[in-house]
C-alpha cells in the first residue's frame, strides 16, 4: 500500500537571520523568520510525510510555544517525523519539493539538501527531488518577503517495501506505451 501526501509552508524574510533551506546554509543577506531555523523546505517536507500517515501537521507536533524548538534545526524536526513514522511501520519511498523564492539562485545548493535530507530519511538520494523555482516577481514572494516550499510525499508500509520497485531502470518505455498526442 502506497500513501501519498502533501505540504506547503511559508516563511517571511528578514536582516539578521540565517537562510537554511533543506539542511543546508544558502548565502545571503536575509534569512527567513521563524520559532525554529525557519527552514521552509523542510517544514514543507515534514507535513507532507505527516499528512501521508494522517498524522495531522507540523504545528501540531512541534508547537511554536514550545521553547525547546527554538532556533532548532528543522532537520531535527524531520527526524521526529521519520521516528513517528517508523513506529507506525512506515518508510518513505519518495519525496518531491519545490522551493518558490525569488532570490538567491539555488541550484548550486540543492545537491547538498538531496544529500542532507536523503540521509535523514534513510532514503537513497534518487528517493528525494529538490526543484527552484521563482515567482517571476508577482505577489510578495516575487519582491522577495518571503518564500514558500510545497511538498509531495509518498510512503509505503515498511514490509511490503522491497515488493515495490522505484524507478524500475528495467522498465524501458515502448513505443506501443506512449499514448499519441493530440494538441
Ligand atoms: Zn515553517
Amino acid at each position: 500500500m502506497i500513501k501519498a501526501g502533501m505540504g506547503i509552508d511559508f516563511h517571511r524574510l528578514a536582516a539578521g537571520r540565517r537562510l537554511v533551506l533543506g539542511g543546508v546554509e544558502v548565502q545571503s543577506d536575509v534569512g527567513l523568520v521563524g520559532h525554529s531555523d525557519a527552514d521552509v523546505l523542510t517544514h514543507a517536507i515534514c507535513d507532507a510525510l505527516l499528512g501521508a500517515a494522517a498524522l495531522g501537521d507540523i504545528g501540531r507536533h512541534f508547537p511554536d510555544s514550545d521553547p525547546q524548538y527554538k532556533d532548532v534545526s528543522s532537520l531535527m524536526l524531520l527526524q521526529h517525523v521519520l521516528g513517528m513514522l517508523q513506529r507506525r511501520n512506515w518508510q518513505v519511498n519518495n519525496v518531491d519539493a519545490c522551493v518558490i523564492a525569488q532570490a538567491p539562485q539555488l541550484a548550486p545548493y540543492i545537491p547538498e539538501m538531496v544529500t542532507r535530507l536523503s540521509g535523514i530519511l534513510q532514503v537513497g538520494e534518487g528517493a528525494v527531488n529538490v526543484k527552484a523555482t521563482t515567482p517571476e516577481g508577482l505577489g510578495p514572494l516575487g519582491r522577495a518577503e518571503g518564500i514558500a516550499a510545497q511538498a509531495v510525499a509518498t510512503l509505503v508500509a515498511a514490509d511490503e517495501a522491497e515488493d515495490i520497485v522505484v524507478g524500475d531502470k528495467d522498465h524501458q518505455t515502448q513505443e506501443d506505451d506512449v499514448p499519441d498526442v493530440v494538441d
